[in-house]
């Protein structure tokens, strides 16, 4: 661990714009201010609502938020430098972020010569005016202008001269943070780190930095984090990962990585419990379903199965876990297979309210207690402060599986389903904390917005 509380990683969620990029993903005006309300209220710094030049949905959205209120995080409209041979103030994409009125501006730009020659055909001069012209010009209508560099890494690697002075061109200009990306995903930890330390041998010193990484080769998150190492403040991804392609970095991966592994400060603490009922909430709204082995969140990420494994959980959580799972807001789960040991029926039983013998596998109560089952299986717990849960305070670490939800009366001793079960078709399924509808078998049919 990296013992240092007095660094802040800045998070720049582009889930808004960026992910709904990814195939499948499209979310409504009214989604995107609810998803952004819910980053707020996580504590990203900023939320990039999308792009006003590109189409209405996105201008309307920066209408709508206008009068919303946002207690952490800045609303950022995304949108390029100026075209070849056009002035900034005679620009239509230009005109519209300017319309479209957030506080923060984010302009991308190309770093790569071939594509300032192949694919929007002018010369590397032109892109380079291009570049402190639209920055300039932003400073004029913003409170803070960020400078995406497109393609940078790939860039680098075919031209590193032209591409650090596109770098140098948006610094010259007074862009507030220059955000290396490597677009087409590709690049691999070891070429991030060491592009970055020539970028830093040739930005003026305390220059702010900035990472946006997507995953085409399965590193987004890891470049993410070797860019963080090499002193990279500012961070860009997307919640559950969406994105184009194979997507952008994970911030849902990103963030706990920094605070809990790295030691770093981001969102505020108690909020990082709320991670996995952030990655539920986007993925309903997104229609996409939930990644069961996603690390940190998904379902699975706690779960053990191998009868040697729970047995060693039981005792001591960390011998197979490399966290407390409660600290993103997950939660350990048991499997029962032909893997399974004695630990697993123990605590499964336990689990659905049933004390069995350790020796004689008999049933000695239906109605186990939390004291009864600390004191059965000797658990010594360091992460899990409540061993196992009483009916009435079930904890998030005993939670039951997707699918079951036990009442009190879930199995009866005969093993059968008690009527007093709440049917799987009546759970919420974005949430497994909040929703009182996932936990009355009375109540209204459950909605997904908890
Ligand atoms: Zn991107």
């Amino acid at each position: 661990m990296i013992a240092s509380m007095s660094r802040e990683i800045k998070i720049y969620d582009t889930t808004l714009r960026d992910g709904t990029q990814g195939e499948g993903v499209a979310f409504s005006m009214e989604d995107k201010v609810r998803i952004a309300q819910r980053l707020d209220a996580l504590g990203v710094h900023y939320i990039e609502g999308g792009w006003p030049g590109s189409n209405p949905k996105d201008l309307r959205f920066f209408k709508r938020v206008q009068d919303a209120v946002f207690k952490t995080a800045r609303i950022t409209a995304f949108g390029a430098t100026r075209r070849p041979g056009v002035r900034p103030q005679e620009d239509a994409n230009l005109k519209a972020l300017v319309e479209a009125g957030p506080p923060v501006v984010t302009i991308f730009g190309k770093s790569w010569d071939f594509h300032v020659t192949s694919a929007i055909s002018t010369t590397l001069e032109e892109n380079l005016a291009m570049i402190g012209d639209s920055v300039a010009y932003l400073l004029k209508h913003f409170e803070e202008v960020i400078y995406d560099a497109e393609h940078f890494f790939d860039g680098f690697k075919r031209n590193p001269d032209y591409a650090l002075r596109t770098l140098l061109a948006a610094e010259a200009a007074g862009a507030h943070c220059l955000v290396l990306c490597d677009t087409n995903g590709g690049s691999l930890p070891h070429e991030i780190g060491g592009i970055i330390r020539e970028v830093k041998r040739v930005v003026k010193p305390g220059t702010p930095l900035g990472i946006h990484a997507h995953n085409d080769v399965e590193c987004g998150v890891a470049n993410s984090l070797v860019a963080v190492g090499e002193g990279v403040n500012h961070v860009q991804g997307t919640i559950n990962g969406y994105g184009e392609r194979c997507g952008n970095a994970n911030l849902v991966s990103i963030i706990p990585n920094v605070m809990v592994k790295m030691g770093l400060a981001c969102i505020p603490r108690p909020n990082l419990r709320e991670l996995r009922d952030v990655s539920r909430f986007v993925s309903e709204l997104a229609n996409r379903k939930p990644w069961q082995s996603q690390p940190y969140v998904g379902d699975s990420a706690f779960a053990h199965k191998g009868g040697i494994h729970v047995s060693a959980v039981l005792k001591h959580p960390e011998t197979y876990e490399h966290m407390d799972p409660e600290l993103v807001g997950n939660h350990r789960r048991v499997l029962v297979s032909e893997l399974a040991g004695q630990s697993n029926i123990l605590w499964k039983g336990r689990e659905y309210g049933i004390d069995l013998d350790k020796t004689t596998g008999r049933t000695s109560t239906s109605t186990a207690t939390a004291s009864s089952s600390r004191r059965t299986t000797g658990t010594r717990s360091r992460w899990r402060r409540r061993p196992f849960a009483s009916r009435s305070s079930p904890s998030p670490s005993t939670r039951p599986p997707p699918g079951t939800v036990p009442s009190t009366r879930w199995i009866t001793r005969s093993g059968r389903r008690s009527r007093n079960s709440i049917p799987t078709s009546r759970r919420c399924r974005f949430s497994t904390t909040r929703c009182a509808s996932s936990t009355s078998p009375r109540g209204p049919a459950p909605r997904h917005a908890c």
